[in-house]
C-alpha cells in the first residue's frame, strides 16, 4: 500500500508538471497510453472538458445476439469474451474516453437468479480483465462498475445486509484490478446509493461517479427529488453526480438542469437513446401504438430510437448547461457515441466514416454524379 501511495504521489507530481507545461484544448482527442493507469485521471480530464462514457453494454450485446433480454446477465463474458472486448473497442473507436468494466448485473443476486452464483468471482474478474486490457491499450480510463441490486428494501435489515455484501465484494474485485475510478449506476433508491458509495469509500480512494435512474415518478423511490438526492451524494463524497438510464434526453434534461443548479461538483447525464415523452417518461413505460399499445421494453423499442442528430443535440445542450460527464445508456450503439463526441467538437477515429452525402448516387453534389440520377432525386 505504501509503495502504491508513493507511486500515486509521483504520478500526481508528474501530472501537475505536465499540466503546467502543456496547454490542452478542451476537447482534444486523447493519445493512447500504455502505462499502468490512465495518463490523466477522471478529475483532471473533467477539469479540461467533457468526459464521454459509453454505457448500455447489455442492450447492445443483446442486439448482437450474445445476451438474453430479461435477466440481462452478461454471461457473454465467459462464452464470448472476444465480443465484449470488441464492443469496448468499438465504443472507444467511436469516442468513449472510458472503458467501463461490464460488471453491470454480475452481482450475487443476479447470478443467483440464473443459477450461476459459483461463477461470481471469476465472472467479475473476467469483465475487469477485458476492460482493463482495452483501457490500457487505448489510453482510456478504466472504470469499475456497481449497480442496482434489485433487492434493496429500506425496511428489511436482512436485505440491506445482502446489498452491503454485494457492493463490498464487487468493489473489492475492482480495487484488486486497479480501476481508475468507480461508477455506481442505475440506482433508484438514495439509501442504496449511500450503501454503494460507502462500500467504494471503504476500500478505495479513486474518484466516484454516482448516477440515479429515474422511473416514471419525478422522485426517487425513497421520496427525494433527483436534485436533493444528488446534493446528498455530493455531501457524502461523490465526485460526480447525476442521472443515467431509464429516461431519454427529452425527459432527463429538465432534471439534469435542476441537478446542475443544486450541486457544486461535476454532473453526469447518460440518457437512453429513446424518444420518451412527458406521458411516458421512462423507456420501460413506452407503449407502441403500432402493436396494440403493448409495452415496447425491452425488445420492441426500435421505433422509439433517437437519431444521431438527436443525440448530437443532447450533447450540445448538456455541455452548454455545464454538464461534463456525458454518455448514452441502454440502447446506445457506437453511432450514438460518435454523434455525442462530434457534438463536443471532437473527431474520434470513427468520424472518418461520418455521413458525407456529397457523393451519393441521388443526393450528391459532386460533379461526377450524373444528371440522370440527380434529376430523379424527388422520386427516389
Ligand atoms: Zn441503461
Amino acid at each position: 500500500m505504501a509503495a502504491r501511495a508513493k507511486s500515486k504521489a509521483k504520478t500526481a507530481r508528474a501530472k501537475s508538471a505536465r499540466a503546467k507545461s502543456v496547454r490542452v484544448s478542451a476537447n482534444r482527442p486523447r493519445r493512447a497510453s500504455k502505462g499502468n493507469g490512465a495518463e490523466r485521471g477522471l478529475l483532471a480530464r473533467l477539469k479540461e472538458g467533457a468526459v464521454i462514457c459509453a454505457e448500455g453494454y447489455v442492450f447492445e450485446l443483446e442486439r448482437r445476439g450474445y445476451l438474453q433480454a430479461g435477466a440481462f446477465v452478461p454471461e457473454v463474458l465467459f462464452e464470448h469474451p472476444e465480443v465484449v472486448e470488441q464492443l469496448h473497442r468499438d465504443f472507444v473507436h467511436a469516442g468513449s474516453d472510458v472503458t467501463q468494466a461490464l460488471t453491470y448485473y454480475v452481482h450475487r443476486e443476479k447470478l443467483r437468479l440464473i443459477g450461476r452464483e459459483k461463477d461470481l468471482a471469476p465472472m467479475n474478474r473476467a469483465a475487469l480483465r477485458i476492460a482493463k486490457k482495452v483501457a490500457r491499450d487505448t489510453g482510456t480510463l478504466f472504470a469499475g462498475d456497481i449497480c442496482n441490486t434489485n433487492i434493496y428494501d429500506p425496511n428489511d435489515p436482512q436485505a440491506i445486509k445482502e446489498v452491503e455484501r454485494i457492493f463490498e465484494e464487487q468493489v473489492g474485485w475492482a480495487v484488486e484490478a486497479g480501476v481508475d475510478y468507480f461508477v455506481a449506476e442505475t440506482l433508484a433508491w438514495v439509501g442504496e446509493a449511500e450503501l454503494a458509495l460507502k462500500a467504494i469509500k471503504r476500500q478505495s480512494k479513486v474518484p466516484t461517479v454516482v448516477t440515479f435512474a429515474m422511473h416514471q415518478e419525478p422522485i426517487l423511490r425513497d421520496g427525494l427529488t433527483p436534485a436533493e438526492a444528488c446534493r446528498r451524494m455530493e455531501a457524502a463524497g461523490a465526485d460526480v453526480v447525476g442521472l443515467n438510464c431509464h429516461r431519454g434526453p427529452a425527459t432527463m434534461m429538465p432534471m439534469i438542469r435542476d441537478i446542475r443548479q443544486a450541486v457544486k461538483c461535476h454532473v453526469a447525464a447518460l440518457p437512453v437513446p429513446y424518444r420518451t415523452t412527458p406521458q411516458q417518461p421512462s423507456f420501460m413505460s413506452l407503449t407502441d401504438p403500432c402493436c396494440n399499445n403493448q409495452r415496447a421494453f425491452p425488445a420492441g423499442l426500435d421505433p422509439f430510437m433517437a437519431t444521431r442528430s438527436e443525440i448530437f443535440a443532447f450533447g450540445r445542450e448538456a455541455y452548454a448547461l455545464g454538464v461534463r460527464y456525458l454518455g448514452v445508456c441502454c440502447g446506445a450503439g457506437p453511432h450514438h457515441i460518435r454523434a455525442l463526441a462530434e457534438a463536443l467538437g471532437r473527431h474520434p477515429p470513427a468520424s472518418r466514416y461520418s455521413v458525407d452525402m456529397s457523393k451519393h448516387s441521388f443526393f450528391g453534389t459532386d460533379k461526377m454524379i450524373r444528371r440522370i440520377q440527380t434529376d430523379y432525386r424527388d422520386k427516389a
